[in-house]
């Protein structure tokens, strides 16, 4: 069984990011980039499936510009067996990723795909349910479980109202959510043996795709900031303003 993860490089998730000054987006210049979270949460179920056996092979996919190889390269320590960079210089947006990875299944067979529910740079959550739709595959999403029943995919989704157990044949598609699993860590020996391993490079127009974004960001504020509490003397005081200020009594 072949799987393929689909990952992204985005804002490391420890770094307070600032908006530029005529608000047109994030300021990326000398920030922290790292793999998205739940994407090597993706990398991490994927190599668990091949080491209990499931798994002959994963490819990594990341689709951006050249930094990206960075990503495939942490990956493939991770885990992972091959890489494919689809290489293009706009910001992509999850209907163009989708449109991207849906080719790469027309050209090799991929039995399963697992991409992370979100990306945390731009939060969409779009890409694996729009890839499933192209693809007409099932799909699973918000996955905190994960079973492979012979031609089968058992999964437990983490929804409102609690945990939702899903049955669905393979190929299917798969997002994982945060309580999946904890990933390992990369090691020393596997971060050399890793730049050894195979990473090929396609360009989008290569691919036939035209990733060019559909969607405008206009522009991107920061959060208001939060007023200073006060202190108020007793009880009395703190019923009157509930009730002239905040007018919530
Ligand atoms: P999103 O729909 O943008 O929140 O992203 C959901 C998931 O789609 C991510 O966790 C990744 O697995 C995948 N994805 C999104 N953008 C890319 C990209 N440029 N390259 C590779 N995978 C991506």
């Amino acid at each position: 069984m072949k799987v393929m993860v689909a990952v992204k490089r985005v804002v490391d998730y420890n770094v307070k990011i600032h908006i530029k000054t005529d608000g047109s987006g994030v300021d990326l210049s000398g920030v922290k980039m790292s793999l998205n979270p739940f994407d090597e949460i993706a990398v991490e179920e994927a190599v668990r499936l091949k080491e209990k056996g499931f798994v002959s092979e994963i490819s990594v996919v990341s689709i951006g510009d050249r930094s990206c190889q960075e990503s495939l390269r942490t990956a493939l320590a991770l885990g992972a067996d091959k890489a494919i960079h689809i290489e293009t210089s706009f910001e992509t947006q999850p209907l163009g990723v989708a449109k991207a990875l849906k080719e790469l299944v027309n050209r090799e067979r991929f039995h399963l795909i697992i991409l992370g529910k979100q990306a945390i740079d731009d939060d969409y959550n779009q890409t694996g349910q729009m890839l499933a739709a192209l693809l007409r595959w099932p799909q699973g999403t918000f996955v905190s479980q994960l079973t492979i029943v012979g031609e089968e995919i058992e999964v437990v989704r983490e929804v409102d109202g609690g945990l939702e157990t899903l049955k669905m044949p393979l190929p299917a598609v798969i997002t994982t959510d945060l309580r999946l699993n904890v990933p390992r860590y990369a090691t020393l020996p596997n971060i050399m043996k890793a730049k050894q391993k195979p990473l090929e490079v396609i360009s989008a127009e290569a691919l036939g795709i035209d990733l060019r974004p559909h969607l405008k960001t206009l522009t991107i504020v920061e959060p208001s900031k939060r007023k200073a509490g006060i202190k108020v003397a007793d009880v009395d005081e703190l019923l009157e303003k509930l009730h002239k200020e905040a007018k919530v009594i």
